[in-house]
């Protein structure tokens, strides 16, 4: 029998919009809490260089991971990492269940669900080795990483159609490998690809390995056609793996609204159709995904949240839950 434990806020992942969050909220003097499966860091762990985030031309990914988590717990929010949340349920009495691997119950009358989403990975080897030293997932993170080299994009969707055609604005040569003699995308994506000279398709094949040089660095690719069975190899500096990004919802038990993909739907305050269950980050339906898009979406929860709960304690009556879900945006 595990234990339960009440907070005002359980904020549940360690990535960049939950860190964000417990920062705000723990500046609100809110009692807040962030349950992280891992370590603190999210996505920023699979990132090596960041040139995006504003204040930091160059900064490691690790490196602004270590101080978004410093940075809140200064304001006083807890974190415990290793604890994987199974499920987050709103009870009867409205106030919320977050359940552990491990059976522990976290209580609060609000919850930020900030645990992001996962790439689709292809499996093979070489893929995890050297992430980061040239597989990636994330063309418009690691794109500029690029330039002048010659690369190659995995996938049929419209992500991998719309991402080789936005690679070929640092790369020289960008292959598109697609397991099937026709992409899946949209026809615009596609037209727009198919003018683009510095785009090749490879149909029929499939990536079996990627290698790499003394270094670690990607150097070379190992294809092979499920038609024909021919094997070959392909140099190429750099792949991006575009074969579907699942976001991390699943755990939310009650139906909350989400598109087509299964990203959240919010109102401007980050909240849910749920009352009190507030959404940030990655796994939040919107038009990008970065680490600034992601602690906008949280300092506007944190602060949502404040508001939801003086608008309790003022005795203000919750909204129903809106709609039953379903894949209307
Ligand atoms: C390879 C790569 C490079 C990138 N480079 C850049 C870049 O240069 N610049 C940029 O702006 N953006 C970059 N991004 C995007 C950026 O990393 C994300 O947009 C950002 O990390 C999203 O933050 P998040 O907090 O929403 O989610 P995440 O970073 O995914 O964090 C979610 C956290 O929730 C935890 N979690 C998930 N489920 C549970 C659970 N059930 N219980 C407990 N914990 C859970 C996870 O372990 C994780 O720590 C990159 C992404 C990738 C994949």
């Amino acid at each position: 029998m595990g234990t339960t434990h009440t907070y005002d806020v359980v904020i549940i992942g360690a990535g960049p919009a939950g860190m964000c969050a417990a920062l705000y909220a723990g500046r609100s003097m809110l009692k807040a809490i962030v349950l992280e499966r891992g370590t603190p860091g999210g996505e920023l762990l699979n990132t090596e260089l960041v040139e995006d985030y504003p204040g930091f031309e160059r900064v490691l990914g690790y490196e602004l991971a270590e101080k978004f988590e410093t940075h809140a717990k200064k304001f006083g929010a807890e974190f415990r990492n290793g604890v994987h949340v199974t499920s987050v349920r709103k009870r009867e009495d409205g106030q919320f269940d977050a359940e552990t691997s491990e059976g522990d119950v976290y209580r609060s009358p609000a919850v930020i669900v900030t645990a992001g989403g996962t790439p689709v990975k292809l499996g093979i080897p070489g893929e995890l080795e050297h992430a980061g030293k040239g597989v990636s997932y994330c063309a418009i993170c690691d794109g500029a990483f690029f330039k002048k080299q010659t690369i190659a994009v995995v996938g049929g969707g419209d992500a991998a159609t719309e991402e080789a055609d936005f690679l070929t604005r640092y790369a020289d040569k960008v292959y598109l490998i697609h397991r099937r003699d026709t992409l899946r995308s949209s026809k615009i994506l596609q037209a727009r690809l198919f003018e683009n000279p510095k785009v090749e398709l490879i149909w029929d094949s499939v990536v079996d390995a990627i290698e790499a040089d003394g270094n670690g660095l990607v150097n070379n690719l190992k294809l092979r056609n499920v038609r024909t069975g021919e094997e070959r190899d392909l140099a190429a500096t750099g792949i991006f793996i575009f074969v579907g990004f699942r976001p991390n919802t699943g755990i939310i038990v009650d139906h909350a609204r989400h598109d087509e993909m299964g990203y959240l739907i919010t109102d401007d305050k980050m909240e849910t159709s749920i009352p009190g269950l507030f959404a940030a980050g990655d796994l939040r339906s919107q038009l990008t995904r970065q680490v600034t898009t992601a602690v906008g979406d949280a300092t506007t929860a944190a602060i949502a949240v404040e508001k939801y709960l003086k608008g309790l304690a003022d005795g203000e009556k919750v909204p129903e839950i809106i709609g039953t879900g379903g894949y209307s945006a």
